[in-house]
C-alpha cells in the first residue's frame, strides 16, 4: 500500500479540497501519512495570493525531497494554475495539475510512475467550469464546507479569477446532503467557504439559486450546532441574510467582510462594487440587530495611488467604524492584473509603515470588542490545542477563550461567562460547567 502525504497552503477553500482529495486516495487504498513519515507521494496544494506563497511552495518541495528522496511530488492549487511552467522547473517536482485537473489526480497520474519530464497537466482556466464539491473533516475542530468556487468580479489587484475560473456553485440540495453527512460525525461547527460565497447560486453560467436560500435551508440541518459564514462581499451581504442570522438557530453572529480600502477614490481604482457608505450601512445594520456581533475586515495597504491623505481616509474610516478586528494585507504586484499597470506606486517602506499602523489599530479594536463582552455568557467550542496548560476555543461571536486544559472538554460546546482578558489577549472564563443543551 503506497503512502501519501498532503500539505496545504492558503485559504479554507484549499483545506476543504485537500481533505476531499485525501479521502479519494484513501478510498483507493492509499495510506494517508504525515508529511515527515517518509511517504511515497506528496500532494502539495498551493496558494498564489502573494509572492510569498510561491516561495513557500519551493521550500516545501525541497523539504519533501529531503524527507523522501524517491518520492513522487505533485503540485496542485492556485499557483499551479497560474504558473505551471515555472513550477515544472522546480527540482524534485514530478507533476503539476491545474484547476480543471486537480480532482482527476488519481486518474491522470495513474500509479505515479516517475518520468524523465515533469508532467504538466494544466488546461486554460476556462476549462475549470465544473464545480467539485468538497469539505474538510477530521483535520480540525471545525469543518470547512465548500459551497462556491471562482469569481466573476475583476478587482484590479486580484489573480483569483485567473486561478479558479468563473463563479460557480453546488446546488442547495447537494450541499444539504454534505451537511447531513457531516452531521453524522462529531463535528459541531461548519464554516461555509468559497471564493465569493455571496455570489452563490450560479450553475452553467446562470443564476439558479440565492445565497440567502442556502442559509435558510442549512439552518434546518439537525446535528450541526453552528454554521459560520467565512467571508462575504459587502454588496452581497443583504438585509435578508443579516436579519435571518440575527434570529437564526445555528448561524453565528460573526461576519468577515472585505473592505480593502476606506477611500472611495481607491475603491473605484480597485474596481470594487461598492463605496464606503454602503460598507458603513452594513456595519450599522448588523450592530443594530446584533450589538455583540463580531465584524472582521479585510483591508489592503499600499495600493497604487494611495497617497498619505488617502491612507488616512482609510485609517480614520476604520477607526470610527464599530468593527472587531482587521486582516491587513500589504499590496503586492501580481502579474496579469490591472493594478500592475497603474501609476502612483507606493514605496515598500511606506506600505510596511501603513500595515503596522493598521495592525496596531486592529489590536485596539479587538481589545475593545472583548472588553464590551466581559461579564456576558456565551458558548465556546473548545479545540484540541494546548498552550501553557491552557486549552482554547471560540465563542459564537468569535472571541478567543482560554481555560484550564481538560480532555473531556475537547470538541465540546460549553456555556461560559467571560471574566477577564489575560496577558496573551485571550479571554479567561471561570469554572465552565458542562451544560451543553442540545437544541437538535
Ligand atoms: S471579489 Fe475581487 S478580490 Fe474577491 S476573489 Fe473576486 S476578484 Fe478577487
Amino acid at each position: 500500500m503506497k503512502k501519501v502525504a498532503f500539505y496545504t497552503l492558503g485559504c479554507k477553500l484549499n483545506y476543504s479540497e485537500t481533505s476531499t482529495i485525501s479521502r479519494m486516495f484513501e478510498a483507493k487504498g492509499y495510506q494517508k501519512v504525515e508529511f515527515e513519515q517518509n511517504p511515497d507521494i506528496f500532494i502539495i496544494n498551493t496558494c498564489s495570493v502573494t509572492d510569498n506563497a510561491d516561495k513557500k511552495c519551493k521550500k516545501i518541495v525541497k523539504e519533501a525531497k529531503k524527507i523522501s528522496p524517491n518520492s513522487y511530488v505533485t503540485i496542485i492549487g492556485c499557483y499551479a494554475q497560474l504558473k505551471p511552467q515555472e513550477i515544472s522547473e522546480i527540482e524534485g517536482v514530478d507533476a503539476v495539475l491545474g484547476a480543471a485537473e486537480k480532482f482527476r489526480l488519481l486518474e491522470l497520474l495513474d500509479g505515479f510512475a516517475k518520468t524523465q519530464e515533469t508532467k504538466v497537466l494544466a488546461s486554460e482556466i476556462q476549462e475549470a467550469n465544473i464545480f467539485n464539491n468538497a469539505f474538510s473533516i477530521h483535520d480540525r475542530t471545525r469543518t470547512f464546507l465548500k459551497v462556491q468556487d471562482g469569481c466573476n468580479y475583476g478587482c484590479a489587484f486580484c489573480t483569483i479569477p485567473l486561478a479558479r475560473g468563473k463563479s460557480r456553485s453546488d446546488s442547495i440540495e447537494n450541499i444539504l446532503k454534505s451537511a447531513r453527512e457531516i452531521a453524522q460525525t462529531e463535528v459541531k461547527e461548519v464554516v461555509l467557504t468559497g471564493v465569493n460565497i455571496g455570489d452563490f447560486g450560479i450553475r452553467e453560467g446562470k443564476r439558479q439559486e440565492r445565497f440567502s436560500d442556502l442559509v435558510f435551508a442549512l439552518d434546518e440541518v439537525e446535528g450541526i450546532e453552528r454554521f459560520r459564514i467565512s467571508s462575504i462581499e459587502p454588496n452581497l451581504l443583504t438585509n435578508e441574510v443579516i436579519e435571518f442570522v440575527s434570529r437564526s438557530r445555528r448561524f453565528v453572529p460573526h461576519f468577515h467582510i472585505p473592505l480593502q480600502s476606506g477611500s472611495n477614490t481607491i475603491l473605484r481604482a480597485m474596481g470594487r462594487r461598492y463605496l464606503r457608505e454602503l460598507y458603513e450601512d452594513r456595519v450599522d445594520k448588523i450592530k443594530t440587530l446584533m450589538p455583540h456581533c463580531c465584524i472582521g475586515v479585510d483591508v489592503i495597504v499600499g495600493f497604487p495611488g494611495e497617497t498619505d491623505e488617502l491612507f488616512l481616509e482609510t485609517y480614520n474610516f476604520l477607526n470610527e467604524l464599530d468593527i472587531s478586528y482587521l486582516h491587513v494585507f500589504t499590496y503586492s504586484e501580481r502579474a496579469n492584473t490591472r493594478a500592475v499597470e497603474m501609476d502612483g506606486i507606493v514605496p515598500i517602506k511606506k506600505r510596511n509603515e501603513r500595515s503596522k499602523m493598521l495592525r496596531i489599530l486592529s489590536e485596539k479594536k479587538r481589545r475593545k470588542f472583548y472588553e464590551e463582552n466581559l461579564g456576558k455568557t456565551f458558548t465556546v467550542l473548545f479545540e484540541e490545542d494546548v498552550e501553557d496548560g491552557k486549552m482554547h476555543g471560540f465563542t459564537e461571536n468569535y472571541i478567543r477563550v482560554a481555560a484550564k486544559y481538560d480532555p473531556l472538554l475537547v470538541n465540546e460546546l460549553k456555556t461560559v461567562t467571560l471574566t477577564s482578558i489575560n496577558e496573551k489577549g485571550n479571554v479567561e472564563v471561570v469554572e465552565p460547567e458542562l451544560v451543553y443543551e442540545s437544541h437538535t
